[in-house]
């Protein structure tokens, strides 16, 4: 029997499928199974009647907004998203900015800053990453230094996801230049639209706009913008690293798509008119891939219930993404070799009757899922990690 199998659970599954079905609209559905980038207003609108259910951030604790639920229920509520292409949500805000203010956060900090989250009225984006500081994060070059009542920003930034967007940066900057690299650094909360923020579009490879290069130019923050201690941003990052590696795993939207593989062999025919599915390679795939599918869902699991136990994920989090991103990527392969000429074409062809219906967003999708195994830290850094921290090598 499944550990889901219950009369609570199956009660709950049923809950959350009614108020899918109720508030998820078709423009919605849309966007998200297209593989689009998100519009603001979109996932304002998704975020706003999630949080008017009580449930705009499951994974919260209670005290701020949580769900109190258990572990399996917020799984039950991410697969059943996954499955009613329902948008992602604001991974920044919810999963990012909302968890480090709660943790490291001042209380004036977290009343400003966490309803607002929760009802989808502001959007966050991450400044971490450099142009020569990615997986060596802690070599950043930009810099805060104190002046009075504020703190004054000099540097670049690069790869902001939804900055475009975004009405709030949590930056990670040098605030002290003399200690070694990863002690000497802080986080700030900068609002985008303050002078001397400059954005310039990135486009990636699947024709979409999502990230953002942006140069900071004496850029003036608030003193009660800096996020916990002074110094201690390199604690902060990892953590917040950590917890978007384990969202990162998307184990509930990639079961979804296999789903969607299996509906697709059994849908699509070859030249002599024989079902895909019929072909031992197909079925050498679909199996291989279920198969580490169950690996990956047991593991995110096990990190998921430590995490509702108020346990950062450590070390697992790197595993997890690992696992995570590789599958996404050989299901997106397997989808492109499966439709053949039907996956060739992009976004222009969206809906224009150009592209065969079962081809939506899997080209889209299977370009930009190039970045899983690079963003939230390229999977050789996470292999380092679990070398030194698992494996102590
Ligand atoms: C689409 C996209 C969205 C992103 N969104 C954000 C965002 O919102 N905010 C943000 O701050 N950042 C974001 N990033 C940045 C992302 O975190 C970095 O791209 C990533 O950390 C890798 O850094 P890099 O691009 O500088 O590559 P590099 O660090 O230059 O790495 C290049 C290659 O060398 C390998 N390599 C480097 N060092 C080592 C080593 N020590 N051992 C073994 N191999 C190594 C890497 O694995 C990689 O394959 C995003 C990136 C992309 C592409």
């Amino acid at each position: 029997m499944s550990i889901f199998d219950t009369p609570e659970l199956r009660a709950f599954r049923q809950e959350v499928r009614e108020f899918l079905e109720e508030h998820l609209d078709d423009r919605l559905v849309q966007q998200t199974r297209g593989g689009l980038h998100m519009e603001r207003a979109d996932m304002a609108r998704w975020q706003a009647a999630l949080n008017r259910r009580g449930w705009g951030a499951p994974h919260w604790p209670k005290a701020f907004g949580g769900t109190g639920w258990s572990e399996l229920q917020r799984y039950v509520f991410e697969e059943e998203s996954a499955f009613a292409d329902a948008p992602l949500g604001d991974v920044h805000g919810l999963f990012l900015a909302g968890p480090m203010i709660i943790a490291a956060g001042s209380a004036a900090q977290r009343s400003r800053y966490l309803p607002k989250i929760l009802a989808g009225e502001e959007f966050w984006c991450q400044g971490f990453s450099e142009p020569n500081a990615g997986s060596d994060l802690a070599s950043l070059k930009t810099r805060a230094v104190a002046d009075g009542e504020h703190w004054v920003i000099d540097g670049q930034k690069t790869w902001l996801s939804g900055g475009h967007h975004a009405d709030l940066m949590f930056c990670l900057a040098r605030t002290d230049p003399d200690a070694k690299a990863q002690a000497g650094l802080s986080v700030f909360i900068l609002d985008m639209r303050d002078p001397g923020i400059t954005l310039q579009p990135i486009l990636t490879m699947d024709e979409g706009h999502s990230v953002n290069a942006v140069f900071l130019d004496r850029v003036r923050v608030p003193r009660g913008n800096l996020i916990g201690e002074l110094n201690q941003g390199w604690t902060y990052a990892k953590e917040l690293l950590a917890r978007e590696r384990v969202n990162n795993a998307q184990a509930p939207r990639t079961k979804r798509d296999i789903v969607e593989l299996d509906r697709l062999a059994r849908t699509l025919t070859d030249a002599d008119g024989r079902a895909l599915i019929e072909q031992g390679w197909v079925r050498r795939k679909l199996a291989a891939l279920t198969a580490d599918f169950v690996a990956l869902e047991s593991a995110a699991l096990g990190v998921i219930a430590e995490q509702m136990k108020g346990r950062e994920p450590g070390p697992a989090a790197s595993t997890l993404k690992i696992r995570g991103s590789e599958l996404q990527q050989r299901v997106s392969e397997t989808a492109m070799a499966l439709l053949g000429d039907a996956g060739l074409v992009l976004g222009p062809g969206y809906g224009s009757g150009l592209l065969a219906p079962e081809g939506r967003g899997w080209a889209e999708r299977h370009f930009f899922r190039r970045v899983v195994t690079i963003y939230a830290g390229a999977n050789e850094i996470q292999k380092s990690i679990i070398a030194k921290a698992i494996l102590g090598m």
